[in-house]
């Protein structure tokens, strides 16, 4: 929240300054309404990229001990988002045969009908985060108290099924608001965003895709990947060697505790 409080200080003296310099020195209303308009700019592009750390904390790349650095590990999370799906199987079978663990981000409207696919991603030793129950837009229209309600939906669906207490949170779209904020807050959830955005759901090409993940990879990056993904499963066991052949180990995205 620090961030937007800071930028809610500086605007107000920022439009101030302008507004004051309409009477005393002769500006036009125009600079106002750009200076209006640039912040709105500002806060949007907040909005829409977690990796700022705007409104809240989030978790982009897995957190090191100093002990880790020490020791060499290289570790890299695989996240996959918007299961379970009905091709999650799939990707659970890929991971079994290289034994891999990963995080599953799961919408709650998809567990109704897909509640086997729940239990064996908890059974197999992967980690459950919530990805909200309605997965949409209109989700940052809302206020704090109904997208709280949303998100503890999913949690109780998650539970019910796989007797595991969600405690990561991804929201939709990797969009955060200060609504959003304040709910996750009272629910005490930590955000886990991501430093490796692959773009599968509109990837096309294998090849491309997996170059694209591979370039520039670094140890304790948080891939973001999405289980629904025909390609996903198409390019799961090159890219887990890929990975494997630089050294570096699969790890989950550490949950880090508040002080
Ligand atoms: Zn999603």
């Amino acid at each position: 929240m620090l961030k937007f409080k800071y930028f809610l200080v500086f605007g107000l003296i920022f439009i101030a300054h302008l507004v004051a310099g309409v009477f005393y020195s002769g500006y036009s209303w125009w600079l106002v309404a750009g200076g209006i308009l640039l912040l709105l700019i500002l806060l949007a592009l907040a909005c829409a990229n977690i990796r700022w750390n705007f409104f809240i904390k989030a978790t982009n790349r897995i957190p090191l001990s100093v002990q880790q650095l020490q020791s060499g590990a290289m570790p890299v999370a695989l996240t996959f988002d918007d299961g379970p799906h009905e091709h999650t199987p799939a990707i659970l079978d890929i991971l079994a045969k290289y034994n891999v663990k990963a995080t599953f981000f799961v919408i709650g409207k998809q567990i109704p009908g897909n509640e086997a696919i729940l239990k064996r991603i908890a059974e197999e030793g992967h980690l459950i985060g919530n990805h909200s129950y309605s997965h949409t837009g209109s989700l940052y229209a809302r206020s704090a108290s109904a997208i709280r309600a949303d998100i503890a939906q999913c949690n109780r669906l998650i539970y019910d099924v796989s007797q595991q207490e969600p405690k990561l949170f991804r929201p939709p779209f990797g969009v955060t608001n200060p609504a959003l904020a304040k709910a996750v807050t009272q629910l005490d959830m930590s955000v886990v965003g991501w430093s490796v955005r692959s773009y599968d759901t509109m990837a096309k090409d294998e090849a491309k895709l997996l170059r694209k993940i591979m370039k520039g990879i670094r140890f304790n990056d948080i891939i973001l990947l999405h289980d629904r993904c025909p390609i996903t499963v198409a390019i799961l066991p090159r890219l887990i060697e890929a990975i494997q052949e630089k050294g570096m180990q699969f790890a989950l995205p550490e949950v880090p505790t508040r002080a």
